[in-house]
């Protein structure tokens, strides 16, 4: 190996359920990666989610919190589980990544929906339409109606009962989304279409005028646009269209999760959130999958995909990032397969055996 030349700290979370099992293959994958690009990690692992609420009391320590404030990147398992779903609001694993993702200030999500040449009939989508997407959709996370005011409930004019949300933007939030996105859009095939209702929504409109007027900055980017309910059609009908997606918070919600699913593999699937400056929040998009937890079953490709994804948008090392990936598509080339995404005439193996043959990978590029 190269002799370290840059040292960079990561918080691992490894959270609940397959969490551990998928947090200690990313980590491996990590360091070796690292380490054959000159790179040097220090890991620190901390409580999170139910086995911080079993351990201390609350789902994110404080000591959590600021270890992850700390380094320079967070690579997040997965948290909750049956034991916790009764727990008051303040006591649930969720609260705890609600409080990261605030305490961090993550205001971007991004999060790429890939079909796989490998993986191309686990889609929902028909083959041909399938093969060859590469969609990322960035959401803007901490603004938009999830958090305008004012909000509630009440009664109208004529006394009936109502209940009320706010969409709202200020400059500063819509040009700082747009220009992670055309970041983002640089680092992949360059296009990027911004999604909205600038036909009906004023916020929209404003939405719209700002991301144009950002644009000037990123004269190498095509940009187009999009209404929302069109884009949904566009994303089942033809998503080969699209490079880069930016869009307001409860759009990306919505366009994100069906993104997701024509791929049809979660355990695949990786996001990063990130903020102005400070660490980025690396996590699979699945869950905590209680039902094979603690059974060496979870795939930990979405997980490991995830540290690729810190790499690249977390610590701009792009060389180590591409070499996870292609360890992960050259393991599914030589036919491995955990239990989500196997098929007939594939070698069915678990967590820590899926973990050793990207190790392999890893090492084997040159
Ligand atoms: P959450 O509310 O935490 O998102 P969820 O109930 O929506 O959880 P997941 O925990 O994501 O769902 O999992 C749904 C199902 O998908 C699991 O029960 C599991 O069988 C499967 N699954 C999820 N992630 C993986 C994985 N990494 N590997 C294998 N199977 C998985
Ligand atoms: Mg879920």
């Amino acid at each position: 190996a190269a002799t370290p030349s840059k040292r960079y700290s990561i918080t691992l979370l490894p959270g609940d359920g397959i969490g551990p099992e998928v947090i200690s293959v990313a980590k491996n994958v990590l360091k070796l990666a690292g380490s054959l690009e000159g790179i040097e990690f220090s890991f620190q692992e901390m409580p999170m989610g139910g086995s911080a609420l079993d351990l201390v009391g609350v789902p994110l320590p404080e000591e959590t919190l600021s270890a992850a404030k700390q380094s320079d990147a967070v690579l997040l398992g997965a948290i909750g589980g049956y034991k916790w779903d009764n727990n008051a609001k303040h006591l649930k694993p969720e609260t705890g990544l609600l409080q990261l993702r605030e305490g961090l200030k993550v205001f971007a999500n991004l999060r790429p929906a890939t079909v796989l040449p490998q993986l191309v009939d686990a889609s929902t989508l028909k083959k041909e339409v399938a093969e060859g997407v590469d969609v990322m959709v960035v959401r803007e996370l901490t603004g938009g109606i999830y958090f305008g005011k004012p909000r509630g409930f009440g009664t109208n004019e004529s006394g009936e009962e109502i209940g009320f949300n706010t969409e709202v933007y200020a400059k500063y939030e819509v040009d700082r989304i747009a220009r992670v996105a055309f970041e983002t859009a640089r680092k992949r095939h360059g296009k990027l279409c911004s999604v909205d209702k600038a036909n009906v929504l004023e916020a929209s409109m404003f939405w719209r005028k700002r991301v144009m007027a950002i644009a000037a900055e990123y004269p190498d980017i095509e940009l187009s646009h999009m209404y929302v309910d069109n884009a949904a059609m566009q994303l089942v009908r033809n998503p080969k269209q699209f490079d880069t997606i930016v869009t307001n918070n409860i759009f990306g919600d919505i366009l994100s999760d069906e993104a997701s699913m024509i791929t049809g593999s979660i355990g695949m699937l990786p996001s990063a959130s990130l903020g102005a400056s400070g660490p980025g929040l690396f996590e699979p998009i699945h869950g905590s999958a209680p039902d094979i937890a603690g059974q060496d079953k979870a795939n930990p490709l979405a997980t490991v995909l995830s540290a690729a994804m810190l790499l690249k948008y977390g610590l701009g090392e792009e060389k180590a990032a591409k070499r996870i990936e292609n360890a992960v598509l050259e393991t599914l080339n030589k036919g491995f397969r955990t239990g989500d995404i196997y098929s007939a005439g594939t070698k069915l193996v678990g967590c820590k055996e899926m973990g050793e043959e990207v190790l392999k990978s890893v090492d084997s590029q040159v």
